[in-house]
């Protein structure tokens, strides 16, 4: 729910080439032998492989590492708006635009609103959980597009959250913060206790910049380099995440996309394992407990 105003930013990576310190045989264990070595076979490998040599992981996750916690997208299958068009003649982009908070507030809420009604009762699912345990193993960096807190719940301690946190509100008179439950979302939009000012919600509007300090993490996380890059379950439609992928790959680090469908960046990985978060995740987590 965002717009990165800094594309074409030259992003800096580096990072020396570890030496494997298991053979690729070892990540088939758990495979039944002579049963035929598919190509996905390999690539978890390969993968597990590059995991168990790693010190240093970035896991860029997007709606699909909350799929398997029910999560609706906003759009695709079972998304919430796949009506072009779905209220005064706005789609949803517009409604959830900066522009629309300022001028219509109780509009951006009541989208705000049925986002959050969705997500109530979800919770985190077992990939979740996996990256947080794999912090016994790396050092794990999660950079999310997620709005839904999910990883930090699990126990991930290094979590950026690019689009920002749903369940944090803050006044845009006195900057008091609130959390969700601090309010009756039948009375919209939100007014602050303190000063009666507009409450906003704590994530990304379109049009609007990536939180300052985020990006300031995210930065300086890529400057130091990584082992091993993970792009689980996002489109890599911004540039913010497609261009540190493609350009890490270009150097020492193993790029891997973990997606079911094809995105742009594919076929620019190292490897592209095209199966759901959980699945992938499950397998990868056999080879490191290997
Ligand atoms: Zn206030």
């Amino acid at each position: 729910m965002s717009t990165c105003a800094r594309a074409g930013r030259r992003w800096q990576l580096g990072c020396d080439k570890l030496r494997p310190r298991v053979s690729i045989a070892r990540c088939f264990q758990g495979y039944s032998e002579g049963a035929g070595v598919s190509a996905e076979q390999v690539a978890i490998a390969a993968v597990g492989e590059a995991l168990v040599n790693a010190k240093r992981v970035a896991v860029l996750t997007g709606a699909g590492m909350s799929a398997a916690s029910g999560l609706p997208t906003y759009r695709g299958t079972g998304g919430l708006y796949n009506a072009i068009e779905i209220e005064q003649g706005m789609p949803i982009e517009e409604i959830l635009h900066m522009y629309t908070l300022a001028r219509n507030p109780a509009l951006t809420w009541k989208y705000i609103a049925q986002i959050e009604q969705a997500c109530r009762g979800a919770t985190l699912n077992r990939g979740h959980s996996i990256l947080a345990k794999w912090e016994h193993h790396f050092e794990v960096h999660i950079i999310t597009q997620n709005v839904d807190g999910f990883h930090t719940a699990a126990g991930s301690s290094r979590v950026t959250e690019l689009h920002g946190n749903l369940a944090r509100l803050f006044c845009l008179d006195c900057e008091r913060a609130f959390t969700i439950s601090d309010f009756d979302m039948n009375k919209l939009p939100p007014r602050c206790m303190h000063c009666d000012g507009l409450v906003r919600p704590g994530v990304v509007l379109f049009g609007e910049m990536l939180p300052a300090a985020a990006l300031a993490n995210y930065e300086r996380e890529l400057a130091a380099g990584f082992d091993v890059m993970l792009a689980i379950g996002t489109t890599a439609g911004f540039p913010y995440i497609h261009d540190p992928m493609v350009a890490a790959g270009r150097g020492s680090t193993i790029t891997v996309e973990i997606n079911p469908d094809l995105t742009p960046l594919s076929t620019q990985v190292t490897h592209h394992l095209q199966c759901d978060a959980l699945d992938a995740l499950e397998k990868l987590d056999l080879v490191l407990a290997g």
